[in-house]
């Protein structure tokens, strides 16, 4: 099989419907062996429906479809996908038709006429959403470079197309916490970036919230970097350096000056700031805590209701 188009879908059912029928139409005298893997993520309106029906009516031996016992989120979905993928190559793709499909055939020729590639992002050149979450995004791309060793590129997306081998490498990490722009990168392999511009949604609503943004910024960092760890300990040092300074400077006022009872203000905002710190810290502690705990008691990420047209659900962890 040449391709496997991994679908995550989550209430999404205006469009899985038009995403089959666009798939089809730009992929016909194209490419001819390919699989559409749906993964209904727990979706609360009629997907499900949709998927069966477009399943049973078609009778397309191209369509799969994976239904998830509730939300598992987008990450889940992506690893239930790419774990049934048979194809040479696989692709990520939303099923709100943002992305189109011409890219994927532009996409899978890169990866036909280069060997040296192992995979193909897209990324977004100019982002369509607003200013301040463009600049919130950007801040957060700043950030994680500086803190996560490996590289995180701007824009990029989900929306990608790598080789099997690549695949096999992204099965192999199993982590609870999946943050997938992450685990891209850190896998390695050689990437090649190409511009595309995101369409507007076909139907429906995007998942994203600003707070569902930010936590999932945060987990990612978290995910991959100790740097918040480690900040403690600079804070740390830096104010126990700074205090055995000002402590000096008590003292010589002391012996020269007399004693000197300093402003109430300054006891008051010191105590409250370093309690703050100390919480802060602590708040840090835990994130990484609740991480490891949720990540020991060995969780299936995801768990399977119903599937069709695929044989045996391998394992899920
Ligand atoms: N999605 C999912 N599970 C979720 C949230 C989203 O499978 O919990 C899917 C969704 O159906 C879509 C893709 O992830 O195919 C991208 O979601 P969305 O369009 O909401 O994100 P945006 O394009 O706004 O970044
Ligand atoms: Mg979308």
């Amino acid at each position: 099989m040449k391709l496997s188009l991994v679908v995550p879908c989550y209430n999404e059912e205006d469009n899985v419907e038009k995403f089959y029928d666009e798939v089809k139409k730009s992929f016909l005298g194209k490419i001819e062996n390919y699989e559409i893997i749906f993964v209904n993520d727990g979706s609360k309106d009629k997907t499900m429906k949709k998927l069966k029906e477009i399943y049973h009516n078609r009778q397309d031996t191209v369509v799969k479809v994976i239904g998830f016992s509730r939300n598992f989120g987008k990450e889940a979905a992506i690893y239930a996908g790419i774990k049934q993928a048979k194809g040479e190559y696989t692709t990520i793709i939303d099923a709100d038709l943002q992305q189109r499909p011409e890219v994927v055939l532009e996409m899978v020729k890169v990866l036909d006429e280069n060997a040296d590639y192992d995979c193909v992002a897209a990324f977004q050149e100019k982002r369509s959403e607003g200013k301040v979450l463009t600049f919130f995004k950007n801040v957060f791309y700043k950030i994680i470079n500086k803190v996560a060793d490996t590289e995180f590129i701007s824009g990029a997306s989900d929306f990608r197309t790598f080789r099997s081998t690549v695949r096999e490498a992204i099965i192999g990490m199993s982590e609870y916490h999946r943050f997938s722009k992450g685990i891209f990168s850190w896998v390695g392999f050689e990437t090649k970036f190409i511009p595309y511009v995101a369409e507007k949604r076909n139907a429906g609503n995007s998942k994203w919230s600003f707070r569902k943004l930010f936590k999932y910024g945060m987990d990612g960092i978290i995910s991959f970097s100790v740097a918040p760890l480690k900040l403690a300990t600079w804070v740390g040092m830096i104010s126990a350096f700074m205090s055995i300074l000002y402590m000096f400077i008590v003292f010589i006022q002391k012996i020269f000056f007399g004693i000197n009872v300093p402003g109430h203000a300054t006891i008051v905002t010191l105590l409250l700031f370093i309690g703050g710190m100390q919480l802060f810290f602590l708040g840090i502690l835990g994130e990484y805590i609740s991480k490891m705990y949720i990540q020991e008691k060995n969780r299936p990420i995801y768990i399977t209701r119903e599937t069709l047209g695929i044989e045996k659900e391998q394992e899920n962890r």
